[in-house]
């Protein structure tokens, strides 16, 4: 064993462990579960399964969402005693829509060393075999629960310029795309990573439109564990064209309403700029009039 495999007295070790593939785990990683005094992991039951493929026999404690803020003081009391203490989830990097921040955030206050020992993450595998532009994304986790909340937040992201990436769970990924359609417009390029570095792995990528068709077309393509990427907004197009689904707002109220007030109701509605709508109004009743223009020339 080398000196980067030996746990130094007192150092929180946050390590990466498979998100599939039980071979995909380095060897620092094997070496510092096995030395270390304590694991705290998500769930011990689910942890067994790794440690005990890898022959490690380290005690083990629960660290998740609900005992994190009980249990944090008890593990930093163990590391200025001089423990050294892994912290893992149950699958991939910890922190990563994973629990630890507590326990992370209190040991860097108090001064006490903190080392990755990096590894998998669902999101950078994804990431690295998308084919769409990755030099610079942006990690959104969990989308929210619910509908509204869910809508609301991709309005929010609508005009992002960089890949977004999601994860996503497979009762709600049909919902997800759906919703991405509605508010990106159909044409926007996806990809579904799905089951990554699992037996049933699929990387798929189209057209959000295609996408759904895809998904919703095949019950099997809807199991498991899903990354779900998104090309960013094109610049040129945000600043002239508002969201899909904000522009169909705005055109049904212009049914009844002058464009500017359908405009403004509209981005009252849909989070989108006032301006924007206005312009796109605008452009609409434009192309209706050289329509008519045409029509009559004929
Ligand atoms: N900490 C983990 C990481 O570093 O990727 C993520 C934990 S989060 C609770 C679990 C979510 O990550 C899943 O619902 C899925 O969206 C994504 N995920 C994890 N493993 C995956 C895999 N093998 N293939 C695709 N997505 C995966």
């Amino acid at each position: 064993m080398t000196s980067e495999t030996i746990p130094l007295p007192g150092t929180l070790y946050v390590v990466a462990t498979p998100i599939g593939n039980l071979a995909d785990i380095t060897y620092r990683a094997v070496a510092i579960l096995a030395e270390v005094q304590l694991i705290a992991t998500e769930d011990t039951r689910h942890s067994m399964r790794l440690l005990q493929h890898y022959g490690i026999k380290t005690p083990c404690i629960a660290l998740h969402d609900h005992n994190e803020r009980q249990r944090t003081p008890k593990l930093i009391e163990r590391l200025e005693r001089g423990d050294a203490i892994a912290l893992i989830s149950d699958a991939g990097t910890p922190l990563i829509s994973d629990p630890g921040f507590g326990l992370v955030k209190t040991a860097r206050e108090r001064g006490l060393p903190v080392v990755p020992v990096p590894g998998p993450s669902a999101v950078l595998a994804a990431l690295s075999v998308a084919g769409i532009p990755v030099d610079r994304f942006c990690f959104e986790g969990f989308l929210p629960a619910k509908s509204g909340a869910r809508r609301k937040r991709l309005q929010e992201l609508n005009s992002e310029s960089r890949t977004l990436v999601f994860y996503e769970s497979p009762h709600r990924i049909t919902a997800a795309l759906q919703q991405m359609k509605t508010v990106f417009g159909g044409e926007r390029r996806g990809v579904v990573a799905r089951e990554l570095t699992k037996t049933f792995e699929t990387i798929h990528s189209d057209s959000l439109e295609n996408l759904l068709l895809w998904i919703a077309a095949d019950d099997n393509q809807r199991r498991g564990e899903f990354v779900l990427l998104v090309e960013g907004a094109q610049k040129q197009a945000t600043t002239r064209e508002p969201a899909a689904e904000a522009s169909r707002v705005a055109e049904i109220l212009s049914l009844e309403l002058p464009p500017g007030q359908a405009a403004a109701l509209a981005a009252k509605i849909t989070g989108e700029k006032k301006s924007r709508l206005y312009r796109h109004l605008l452009g609409q009743n434009r192309r209706a009039d050289t329509g008519s223009l045409d029509e009559k020339d004929q």
